[in-house]
């Protein structure tokens, strides 16, 4: 028989199944719920209140009265509600890392690296949140004095996607909370056990009720509409697909909102000559197989050079030959399966399609029988540039590998794409290490690593990928308004 979720968790408190909006927790008005299941089973292991637009407004008109006291404490006193909060994380990360395998479908490992992840977020801006600097700025005339200073946005909406249940959510919140915003999130259906756990032990941590309001909803197109029409919203900020990215800017437009979009990839990981494949190897594995490839900076393209591309494709079969898809539950699993059977039927479609332009299946490329949504560690060659998954984004565990010439050929490869998030290459050249970094047009490169995302450096996308950046220093900018001041009179 298998063990209800809720008692697998040493705190079974985390375990919420109802939204969170200004401290409480609430049914939807109409007692709907949804489902949420477990991907490696296609069990049902939660109902969660199910929201509709009424309830949205109500947690934007709290979030804006949340706010009003929250702006005015000093940065240091919401600081240290943000540490608290970030040990509580820690402390309970076990339990989180449960939570998230089994709605997500990860392995606990990649679910315990997650959680620390999402925590360092918190920290590192309830610290940010102590350096908003101004400016004092010379003027012409003698008696004014210029001054530049930055306060809250407003009333912050966030909509987050599956793949990171949890990380996603705090490189949104850490900032805005730090700063003196308030959040509304809506958190992707498939996964809202992990925010709504995370929204538990901020109120643990003291965070005053209003702030971080979390309306759960199967229907994001109703809860969206809100979200980015009304007033009292003062910018969103969002995770998931460029589709959906584009239509919420869009949407955003007629009350001029600020946006942050964090959007689709389509990774090139490119492998040169030269390259120790040694090191190429482990790096090739975690930027493609990664959350069963289910990251929106995992590895699309792996485009190789004509002298190691046979030994690289000996020796990647080799290696996933070694890959155990299974539950979370299963001690043996190495990978996971996909978030749903949409999700593995979608990525069986890109090979099957593949294949009949003329890719060769090395390994892998058949859906796996059910239970779950499991799709086998797959490597597709005898592509070229012409073909449709050279522009899509997979979002599973298929390495599609292309070969190239010259250097020249390997980056007009890598930049054939409308989007332009995390690039990767392997070289033990000085002069092409810089060189191609600076001629991908990517936010993020990754020059003999893959493992390039941190909560101390910029994240985010050129071009279709999306615009402004989380983590780092910059990731509070977005959560800011700048105000000149004029002082006149002071001659
Ligand atoms: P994915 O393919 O990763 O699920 P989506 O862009 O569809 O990416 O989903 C990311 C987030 O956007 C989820 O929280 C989802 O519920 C939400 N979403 C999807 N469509 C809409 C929409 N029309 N309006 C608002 N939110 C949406």
């Amino acid at each position: 028989m298998t063990v209800q979720l809720v008692d697998q968790l040493n705190d079974p408190k985390l375990f919420r199944q109802q939204a969170y909006i200004n401290g409480q927790w609430l049914d939807a008005d109409n007692n709907d719920t949804f489902a949420v299941t477990d991907p490696a089973t296609g069990k049902i292991i939660a109902n969660v209140a199910n929201l509709g637009a009424a309830q949205t407004v109500a947690a934007i008109e709290v979030a804006d009265q949340a706010m009003r006291q929250w702006r005015l404490q000093s940065a240091k006193t919401r600081a240290d509600i943000l540490e608290c909060w970030h040990q509580l994380i820690l402390h309970n990360s076990e339990d989180l890392a449960i939570i998230m395998s089994a709605e997500q479908g990860k392995t606990l490992a990649e679910s315990r690296g997650e959680i620390g992840y999402s925590a360092s977020f918190i920290k590192w801006f309830a610290e940010e949140g102590k350096r908003v600097y101004g400016d004092v700025i010379p003027l012409a005339q003698s008696d004014r004095r210029g001054i530049a200073i930055k306060q809250p946005i407003g009333v912050v909406a966030a909509i987050t996607p599956w793949n990171f249940p949890s990380a996603m959510i705090t490189r949104k919140v850490g900032p805005a909370l730090s700063v003196g915003c308030a959040v509304v999130l809506k958190p992707a259906a498939e996964t809202p056990l992990s925010a709504l756990a995370l929204a538990e032990l901020a109120e643990r941590a003291g965070l005053p009720a209003g702030l971080f309001n979390i309306v759960t909803s199967e229907d994001a197109v109703a809860v969206g509409a809100e979200l980015t029409s009304h007033p009292l919203v003062k910018k969103l900020t969002f995770t998931g697909s460029t589709p959906v990215g584009k239509l919420l800017m869009a949407q955003c437009a007629s009350t001029v909102k600020r946006t942050s979009m964090e959007l689709g990839g389509n990774a090139p990981i490119i492998v040169f000559d030269d390259a120790d494949l040694d090191l190429v190897l482990p790096g090739v594995i975690n930027a493609k197989f990664r959350n069963s490839g289910q990251t929106c900076i995992s590895a699309n393209r792996i485009i190789v050079q004509e002298g190691i591309y046979q030994e690289f494709i000996a020796r990647l079969s080799m290696a996933v030959a070694e890959f155990n898809f299974g539950a979370y539950t299963d001690k043996g699993s190495s990978h996971g399966p996909l978030i749903t059977a949409t999700a593995a039927k979608n990525v069986d479609e890109k090979v099957k399609r593949a294949v009949a332009e003329g890719a060769t299946v090395v390994c892998g490329g058949q859906l796996s029988e059910g239970p779950g949504y499991f799709y086998p560690a797959t490597i597709l060659v005898d592509l070229n540039s012409d073909m449709a998954i050279f522009q899509e984004e997979i979002f599973g565990p298929v390495a599609a590998v292309y070969s190239f010439k010259t250097e020249q050929q390997a980056v007009d490869m890598a930049n054939d794409t409308p989007f332009g998030l995390a690039a990767y290459f392997y070289t033990e050249n000085m002069r092409r290490s810089w060189k191609v970094s600076e001629a991908l047009e990517y936010g993020m490169v990754g020059v003999n690593e893959t493992a390039i995302s941190a909560e101390v450096v910029p994240f985010g996308g050129f071009k279709e990928s999306g615009q402004g950046r989380e983590g780092s220093k910059y990731g509070v900018d977005d959560y800011l308004e700048i105000k000149y001041i004029c002082m006149g009179n002071i001659g």
